[in-house]
């Protein structure tokens, strides 16, 4: 049997808590973003707190806006320490438009300016349809998709509508072959999709372009933890993945940066799938994902 190649990682430094990178390598100029503004959406944590570090670390200042103030102080003071940058923590809920003209009122108060939106915020949980609440349905609707509709369109009316700027919203691939258990992030990730493009179209003559990362399984997240990630990679499932391994945070966020930056001044209404080629060849098997469904419900008594 011919013998497997030595291959070069070339993924980019990561670690799997809300920490930031010890050490960074700049693949882009650390002068990309200088002088702009990112308003980050659940940029407190997991996926949206290391675009934070990797947009602060290009030049940026940062917004980072949820619900939970005390994750947000704390995670702003990890970034500010280690990228040198300014990061404002503001409390915010998607679903209520009236807190996000509140935040972002302040950052126009505090920047003067806001140049990038990263639509990160989101709700997720494995759960079969019959079991699934009308209620539960609603709320990640409400979170995922009205709440990029409601941040996208403040940030618009407010400054975008006027100086331009670059959306980017963070997606999933459940909805592309119907992942069992997942019909509520599916649905609203895939209205999601929708909404890059109705809103590239539209708003392309203010200068603004809206583009979509759709991340594959991402390693030290709480959507890892929660859709089963330890429990695939222990299984030996991500085998299946043309690339064989589950992507980190950082690979995220370099995905992210491209379609943020100039880098991609021609690109709009584009979703740029980044997950090693995962939804082309991964298993769907409906009774191991009830069975791990029911383990950790389980646990949960
Ligand atoms: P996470 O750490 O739980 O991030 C979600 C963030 O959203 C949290 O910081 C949370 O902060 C915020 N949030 C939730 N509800 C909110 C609301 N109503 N208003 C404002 N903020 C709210 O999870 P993650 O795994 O990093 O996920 C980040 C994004 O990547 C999500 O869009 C997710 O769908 C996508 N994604 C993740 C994976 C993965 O493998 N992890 C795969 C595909 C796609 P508060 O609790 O403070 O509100």
């Amino acid at each position: 049997m011919a013998e497997k190649p030595q291959l070069v990682s070339i993924s980019p430094e990561d670690i799997e808590t809300d920490e930031c990178l010890r050490t960074y390598t700049h693949i882009y100029s650390p002068d990309l973003l200088i002088d702009q503004v990112a308003f980050i959406t659940g940029g407190g944590s997991g996926i949206g707190f290391r675009i934070a570090e990797v947009l602060m670390r290009h030049g940026c200042d940062t917004v980072i806006a949820s619900r939970n103030l005390e994750k947000l102080s704390e995670a702003s003071k990890k970034l500010t320490g280690a990228t040198g940058k300014r990061c404002l923590p503001i409390v915010m809920d998607v679903r209520k438009p009236e807190t996000i003209t509140a935040a972002v009122d302040e950052t126009l108060k505090t920047f003067g300016r806001v140049d990038i939106l990263i639509n990160n915020a989101a709700g997720n949980f494995l759960c079969p349809a019959t079991s699934l609440s009308f209620n539960a349905f609603k709320t990640v609707m409400e979170i995922d998709t009205m709440g990029t509709f409601n941040a996208s369109k403040v940030v618009f009316d407010k400054w975008f509508k006027d100086h331009g700027g670059s959306i980017v919203n963070i997606s999933a691939t459940l909805g592309y072959r119907g992942q069992a258990l997942q019909v509520h992030a599916g649905s609203a990730k895939a209205a999601n999709d929708a909404m890059t493009r109705h809103l590239a179209v539209e708003w392309g003559p203010n200068g603004v372009r809206v583009n979509t990362v759709a991340p594959g399984p991402i390693s030290g997240t709480e959507g890892y933890r929660r859709l089963g990630g330890s429990h695939a990679e222990t299984a030996g499932a991500f085998r299946g993945i043309p690339l064989q391994r589950a992507g980190n945070k950082t690979e995220i966020a370099h995905a992210v940066l491209f379609l943020a930056s100039r880098a991609a001044s021609y690109v709009t209404g584009t979703i740029l799938v980044t997950d090693g080629g995962a939804w082309l060849t991964s298993t769907n098997d409906v009774e191991q994902m009830l069975g791990f469904w029911s383990a950790e419900k389980r646990k949960d008594k």
